[in-house]
């Protein structure tokens, strides 16, 4: 982790959120002491990764255990061809030290499981999650709420994309509060089954790590209890209020123990 009063060349780098009234001195040193893993480096796993190494976010971790594919590259603005067949934790790693120096990047180039999730996430001050698949998504949810790691969650598919902060241990519901089955086949198809428009991820990854970016230096109001949906085909946003499930299989019966 960086350690110490910021350096010149840092105090340049960061002099646009030096001046923000929300951020400042306080908050940049915030973020530069702030830990935050990304589960997975694909299509929003890209623009988080390039604004939190952007904005001087100290220690940045990336688990995903892929290889750059040309189909990537639609949409996946961090890598390019040169990459090809590279694992992206890696091809990541070289992308985003030579945007910022001053950051810790840590590249883990396996799948999440059970074990190393229990491992990884206490090591983190924040998740966030843009995996495309329910069986991640839901051990993800489940390491967060064990280790009371706050959990910021997008997801994507053809022209829509929502996101919202899942921290049951201020109140919020956790993801299996909202999603508690796996959906039925066909009902939740991967964006390689039916498709996703290339600016999309830019668009919800960058109100993840700007949701990312508040919940470290403690600015404006998260989207707690409450999940953001943004279509782009339509150009429209709405926001719907979300609610504890009483007895959530995930949250509930830990939040229960710390009642008595
Ligand atoms: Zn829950």
């Amino acid at each position: 982790m960086p350690q110490g009063p910021m350096s010149d060349t840092e105090i340049e780098r960061y002099a646009r959120h030096l001046i923000l009234r929300e951020v400042g001195g306080v908050g940049q040193q915030k973020l530069r002491k702030s830990r935050i893993l990304v589960i997975g480096a694909g299509g929003l796993g890209s623009p988080v990764l390039q604004y939190l190494a952007a904005a001087g976010v100290g220690t940045l971790g990336v688990i995903d255990d892929d290889i750059v594919s040309l189909s990537n590259l639609q949409r996946q603005v961090l890598f390019d061809e040169d990459q090809l067949d590279m694992p992206k934790v890696f091809a990541a790693k070289a992308k985003l030290t030579a945007l910022n120096p001053h950051i810790i990047i840590r590249s883990y180039n396996r799948r999440l499981s059970q074990e190393n999730a229990k491992e990884l996430f206490g090591e983190y001050d924040l998740v966030l999650d843009g995996t495309d698949n329910y069986q991640t998504r839901s051990l993800v949810n489940a390491a967060c709420v064990t280790s009371k790691t706050p959990l910021i969650s997008g997801a994507i598919s053809q022209w829509e994309g929502q996101v919202s902060l899942f921290d049951p241990a201020s109140g919020t519901p956790c993801y299996a509060c909202i999603f508690p089955d796996e959906p039925a086949d066909g009902l939740a198809p991967s964006c390689a089954e039916v498709g996703v428009m290339g600016a999309l991820p830019g668009i919800i990854g960058s109100i993840m790590a700007s949701e990312a970016i508040k919940y470290i230096t403690g600015a404006g109001q998260m989207l707690a209890g409450e999940m953001l949906i943004f279509d782009a085909l339509y150009g429209e946003s709405r926001k719907i209020a979300l609610h504890k499930t009483a007895g959530c299989a995930v949250c509930g019966a830990i939040l229960d123990i710390e009642k008595m």
